[in-house]
């Protein structure tokens, strides 16, 4: 609690009570309760003045007006910077004089009146969540960080209408979440009035202004939008159009499921270069990263769906998070979800040859278990107290164990109930606020099973259980008694396959007699995941362990290598296979692999095989053979995505002299591969990767790079990354010690890229120093960083490491911070428990 007014110091102190607001930094769960129950209906008249300068201040000034029921407490109103950034406080047009604490202005609850009321402020804004560039910034206030720009109650369940004006440079343009309703030139600079929006929380309420070129275009009489900055003229002719229809196809697909036409007034979006996340889904102007909507030449299918993967889940969000919105941020996994859950139905017709089990199979589960497994692994729903902590709610749980969980609630719902359940709550709650408890309450209507039971167990608690099978054979190699065991029970439909017989079964009791199987002959192998839709840890017995592990790639089905791929996986973590032995089977099937979803996946584990579970000597051993089986696999793969998918692991796991010698001649130009085509970005990860196993070149590589960059924000975010790539570990030390900077973290992409090639596993010796200073550190970026930050800042810094003495690091320092927050601790779990398994396995 900070200083206070005497009068409202009496009001305040001691009271514990859930409708009485608190001025804890941040916002509290019961400030936000108190506030919902006194005001409706808020209005912010806004009005930002940007100066061409990045150094300049933005000013602006808001006319806050909304409905008040009385009550003895003072208004509290979030802003997060000191009360020399506020002048000229008036109350229904009186000036009003305030008292201030670190995040909240307080009025008195004398000047208000019951009905309406309205609060003025000047300010200067603070550019936390501005991201001021020097041609272009954008905001991004998602969960809690409009209160850094501006005075609001940054609570998501007091939606409110926003009237914003834009004052720009005349060079600049601008889009916001409402439509341009007027535009004044005036001495160089614009003035631009935009339509009041429909009411929206405060985290989605945005605008982007900057040096940007416009593309319009028009999808079933729509008019759509984007801003981009991108320099070259044949990568943005060759996705243009498929921006559009990847869009225009979501909307019609989302509109005829949920039966809700799109609900906001207009639809535009902005390419934003190195944005923070992928994409972000302001209505009326989504933000997406450019590199993932502008794919470069010859992109992977994985690339390809990941972007009409990411398409889909921004608009869904239109529905699912913006026309009905989470009451609170602990039910912040649900429009997440439903946005990716959504999202995986409507990329279905873009990609009518594709296996669609087995892609959300490898777009959900690998993730989702990667924290699952760990020591850190926490629940769908979490608890939030207050929202400066909502940041740590976002994970991998949230984005792929939750879908995961929803699509077995429809299989157990039905799918035409689920559909209409999910309609029922969208147009119950439309432009309002809705709880977990309120969809529940709705679908436990539709369907027969125990809802509330359901969600205690897979929403409400962590980790996954772990099935095995029990078997009792008779002499003749018939089944006498086939047992399912699941620990601890969580009720999941299941394919149970003996050899190539599917057996499908609920589980719902800590075992599970399958009669079924009485009589059958033994097969040669049991899967209790057969058709890969269920959730935990599938323990194998000895005998389809060597089965698959041997015979992996002659499965016919390759849904079924999918699965059996992720279940070996788990195997060789929990130790009951050696590495070596799955890196020989991951070569054996990438030799026949033709679905590219298996083989991106092996890929993507036989990289990690590599550099973290194979010793130092086997790694040496294997590479001049495993770069010449991929530089084959190049030339013999008839597709470009294949070819570019083995390329890329190439250039990742290249270390001969020879080998070098090859991506360097590809870099400069001298030796091409057919079918693929390497772009500006391309070549500039080819210089530093090269850079990296060539000390003796490094600089004379980057600075040709360096030299041959047209595009200025990616000349930028090079030059940015270079130093973390020098042979010199004095000007590598340098540069780790200049991110104790918060002004130096501010472009996140560039500073997990650098953080990245900092401890790649060819300088890990190098780089250990910098684990203990990264997690100190890691509190303070999640004050300073966006929501993804932390966790992605523990990735960057521990990939590269795999032996005990990194791992004691980080165990150390968890030793050493007993009080540490307990999200925060999960993450560094999360983030660990890779390490911490290679060092164990490495060690025996
Ligand atoms: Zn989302």
């Amino acid at each position: 609690m900070i200083r206070l007014l005497p009068v409202f110091s009496a009001l305040l102190m001691g009271c514990h009570m859930a409708s009485v607001p608190d001025t804890d930094p941040g916002v509290s769960r019961n400030l936000a309760r108190y506030r919902q129950g006194t005001v409706t209906g808020p209005r912010y008249q806004l009005r930002f003045s940007l100066p061409e300068e990045r150094s300049h201040p933005v000013r602006g000034e808001v006319t806050l007006s909304f409905e008040w029921s009385g009550g003895d407490h003072p208004l509290i109103l979030d802003f997060d910077r000191p009360r020399s950034r506020v002048a000229a406080i008036s109350v229904n047009g009186e000036e009003a004089v305030a008292e201030y604490t670190e995040d909240h202005i307080l009025l008195p609850p004398g000047l208000f009146r019951r009905g309406k009321n309205s609060v003025s402020l000047a300010f200067e804004a603070g550019d936390d969540a501005l991201n001021r560039n020097d041609e272009f910034m954008y905001t991004l206030f998602v969960p809690d960080r409009a209160s850094t720009a501006f005075p609001c109650f940054d609570q998501p369940d007091l939606k409110a209408r926003f009237r914003l004006t834009l004052e720009i440079p005349s060079s600049w343009t601008a889009i916001a979440n409402g439509e341009l309703r007027t535009e004044i030139n005036w001495k160089k600079r614009t003035i631009l009035g935009f339509e009041e929006t429909a009411a929206i929380p405060t985290y989605l309420f945005s605008f982007v202004a900057g040096k940007f070129r416009v593309v319009t275009a028009e999808r079933a009489g729509r008019r759509m939008r984007f801003l981009h900055r991108e320099t070259d003229q044949f990568r943005l002719d060759r996705n243009r159009d498929r921006l559009f229809d990847l869009h225009a196809t979501a909307l019609a697909w989302l509109e005829a499921y949920t039966g809700i036409p799109y609900p906001f007034a207009k639809f535009d979006f902005a390419l934003v270069p190195s944005f923070q996340y992928n994409g972000m889904e302001h209505p009326g102007a989504i933000l997406y990263r450019a590199d993932s909507l502008l794919l470069e030449d010859s992109p992977t299918q994985d690339q390809e769906l990941r972007r009409a993967g990411l398409i889909a889940h921004e608009t869904a969000h239109m529905w699912f998070g913006n026309l009905v919105t989470m009451e609170w941020f602990d039910d912040v996994w649900m429009k997440e979800v439903f946005a990716n859950f959504m999202a995986a139905k409507i990329v279905h017709p873009f990609f009518p040859k594709l296996n669609h089990d087995l892609r959300f199979l490898m777009a959900h589960y690998p993730v989702a278990y990667d924290v699952d497994r760990t020591a850190g692994a926490n629940p769908i729903r979490q608890d939030l107290p207050n929202m400066k902590e909502a940041g740590s709610l976002y994970g991998a749980i949230i984005y792929k164990k939750a879908p995961i969980v929803m699509r077995m609630l429809e299989e157990l719902t039905g799918e035409a109930a689920f559909r209409k359940g999910v309609r029922d709550y969208l147009s119950e709650y439309s432009f309002r606020n809705a709880s977990w408890p309120d969809l529940v309450g709705i679908l436990d209507r539709k369907t027969s099973i125990d809802l509330r039971e359901w969600s205690r167990t897979w929403v409400e608690k962590a980790g996954r259980p772990e099935i095995r099978v029990d078997l009792v054979q008779d002499n003749e190699g018939k089944i006498v008694t086939l047992l399912l065991r699941q620990d601890p029970v969580r009720k999941q439909p299941l394919s149970l396959l003996l050899g190539k017989k599917t057996l499908p079964v609920t589980l719902d009791d800590p075992e599970l007699a399958v009669r079924e199987a009485k009589g059958l002959p033994v097969p040669d192998f049991f899967l209790p995941n057969g058709r890969g839709r269920g959730y935990g840890r599938f323990v194998l017995d000895p005998s389809s362990r060597s089965h698959l592990l041997q015979h992996l790639p002659k499965l016919e089905d390759p849904l079924l290598r999918g699965i059996s791929w992720l279940t070996l996986w788990d195997d060789m973590l929990e130790g009951e296979i050696p590495p070596g032995a799955l890196f020989d089977l991951a070569i054996r099937a990438l030799k026949f692999e033709e679905e590219e979803l298996n083989v991106s996946r092996f890929l993507h584990d036989l990289n990690t095989l590599y550099w973290r579970f194979l010793s130092v000597e086997d790694r040496t051993r294997f590479a001049p053979n495993l770069e010449s089986f991929l530089l084959d696999r190049i030339a013999k793969s008839e597709k470009a995505s294949l070819k570019s998918a083995f390329f890329r692991t190439f250039r990742s796991v290249v270390l001969s002299s020879e080998g070098v010698t090859k991506l360097r001649r590809i870099w400069n130009g001298t030796k091409s591969i057919p079918g693929i085509g390497f772009s500006e970005s391309d070549r500039a990860t080819l210089a530093l990767e090269i850079a990296m196993r060539l000390p003796g070149e490094a600089e004379t590589v980057l600075m040709t790079q360096r030299e041959r960059m047209r595009n200025p924000d990616r000349k930028r975010r090079f030059e940015f990354v270079s130093p973390a790539i020098s042979p010199d570990v004095a000007t590598r030390e340098a540069f780790f010690k200049s991110l104790k900077n918060p002004a130096n973290r501010e472009h996140e992409p560039w500073v997990l890229e650098a953080v990245h090639y900092l401890h790649h596993p060819l300088r890990a010796a190098d780089s250990i120093r910098w684990i203990r200073p990264s997690l100190d550190l890691l509190l303070e970026t999640r004050e300073t960083g966006d929501i993804f930050f932390p966790k992605r800042w523990l990735d960057a810094t521990l990939w590269g490491h795999r032996s005990e003495a990194p791992a004691e690091v980080v165990r150390t320092f968890l030793e050493e911070h007993p009080d540490y927050p307990e999200k925060l601790r999960g993450k560094i779990l999360q983030t660990a428990d890779e390490l911490f398994r290679a060092a164990d396995i490495l060690q025996h």
